[in-house]
């Protein structure tokens, strides 16, 4: 038998061992009055404790579950330990569901969830950024109407999606889109932003391009003078085979360089090789460059002015290359009788080495892109004075590992000036050199 009718047992033996004895006591009336009258109070309080039942149930919460006594408490008191039970669960569920969302939102990836028909159930702020959706506003859309391109579209309708499809969206930026089906016909779209990944794979592209094709010019001459000399065998004219010979020398000069500034570049740009930093005495190398110049210089004026006595925190041969680089360019493009200033000097606290030159000068285009591989105003004067397209970009580098930045100004027919400006925490303050 259940607890609950163990428990009204005694009520029940009790109402009916008195009705007996009333009705063999006193009379069959009496015993049923009594008897009446012992079934109508419990039902009456039966009743109005069902209709506190349908009461709570309009506003079912904890706090409102009657309070009653008897039988009727154990029942009530298991109810409110059951609502308890049920809000604890429903507000971990919650917590956990918020987790759940805060999670997904915060991923970098867009996430789209899509119903059977390809409505939008659900999106993460990253999704809304990348193809211009507001989550409540298109709640419900469906997702080809607010996201056109045709290529989408197409992939949309596709059942195959294993591999995922590129969308170049308006802003420049390159998406990898990936549907997956779960559940009942449901769908996940993701998209990633891979802009960087495409545009690093288009650099190395376009610079094996520019490799390929700086070295096939040279490559070219050689091999026509080759070809010549050994078609005319003993028979060639001294005089000629020595002009061939300076030729070719020339052009693997120029190979050789290119190498050179190629294995430079890929030793600056490769991360694993730190800077091995040391206390560069750059007045002293300065003079060192400034005499370079010179004898590299057919008949130019070349002044230099050291004005501080302050070094750097830096690697030497580094700072030698990029520093000979703006000289050797200075040279280069300033016609003879020009006239080239090299300066040393604090300013600001900053470290600046300059390099101001009178020559042909730079139109205002071409500046924020001088720095890129490969990239010259005037590709013949680049080639004629043996530039090998790259100097800029290792100067760009070195500057870089030393927490440094380039200044260009220049104008067009008159002149440039090329700044290296070197942050005070580079700055060594005095270097105990001689300024002269
Ligand atoms: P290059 O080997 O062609 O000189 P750089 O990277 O050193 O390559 O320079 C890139 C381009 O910047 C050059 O081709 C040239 O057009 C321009 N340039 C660099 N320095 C100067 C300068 N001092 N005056 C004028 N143009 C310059």
């Amino acid at each position: 038998m259940s607890r609950f009718w163990l428990s009204i047992l005694p009520q029940v033996l009790f109402v009916f061992a008195t009705t007996g004895v009333l009705w063999a006591a006193a009379n069959a009336a009496a015993a049923f009055a009594f008897l009446s009258l012992s079934m109508l109070v419990p039902l009456l309080w039966m009743l109005r404790n069902l209709s506190r039942i349908d009461s709570w149930l309009d506003s079912p919460t904890v706090e409102n579950i009657p309070e009653a006594s008897g039988l009727w408490e154990g029942v009530f008191s298991r109810l409110r330990r059951m609502v308890k039970q049920r809000n604890l669960s429903e507000r971990q569920m919650e917590i956990r569901l918020h987790d759940l969302q805060q999670a997904i939102a915060a991923l970098p990836d867009g996430i789209v969830i899509l119903d059977a028909g390809a409505h939008i159930e659900w999106c993460n702020p990253m999704a809304e950024e990348y193809f211009g959706l507001d989550g409540r506003r298109d709640f419900g859309q469906q997702i080809s109407y607010l996201v056109r391109q045709p290529l989408f579209v197409e992939y949309l309708a596709e059942d195959q999606t294993d591999l995922p499809c590129i969308l170049r969206m308006g802003n420049d930026r390159i998406l990898s889109i990936q549907i997956i089906p779960y559940a009942d016909n449901k769908k996940l779209l993701l998209a990633r932003d891979i802009t960087r990944i495409e545009n690093v794979e288009r650099m190395r592209r376009d610079f094996v391009a520019n490799v390929s094709h700086e070295l096939r010019t040279p490559l070219t001459v050689v091999n026509g003078f080759l070809e010549t000399l050994s078609d005319m065998g003993a028979s060639a004219d001294p005089e000629m085979m020595k002009r061939s010979l300076d030729l070719m020398s020339g052009q693997t000069d120029r190979m050789k360089r290119l190498v050179e500034d190629l294995l430079t570049l890929s030793k600056l740009e490769n991360v694993e090789n730190m800077l091995a930093e040391e206390e560069v005495n750059v007045p002293m190398l300065v003079r060192q460059i400034h005499q370079d110049a010179i004898s590299l210089s057919g008949n130019h004026r070349i002044e230099l002015s050291i004005e501080t006595d302050a070094g750097l925190r830096g690697n030497m041969e580094e700072l030698r290359s990029g520093f000979g680089n703006l000289v050797s360019n200075a040279v280069r493009y300033t016609p003879e009788g020009g006239k080239i200033s090299l300066t040393w000097k604090l300013q600001d606290g900053n470290a600046v080495f300059s390099v101001k030159d009178s020559g042909i000068g730079i139109e205002k285009e071409h500046i924020p892109r001088l720095t890129e591989r490969f990239y010259r105003v005037d590709r013949s004067r680049s080639r004629g004075t043996g530039g090998t397209g790259l100097g800029l970009a290792i100067v760009k580098h070195v500057l870089g590992r030393h927490s440094a930045r380039l200044e260009i100004e220049s104008e067009f027919g008159k002149g440039s000036t090329f700044s290296a400006i070197f942050p005070p925490s580079r700055v060594i303050a005095d270097m105990g050199d001689t300024i002269r």
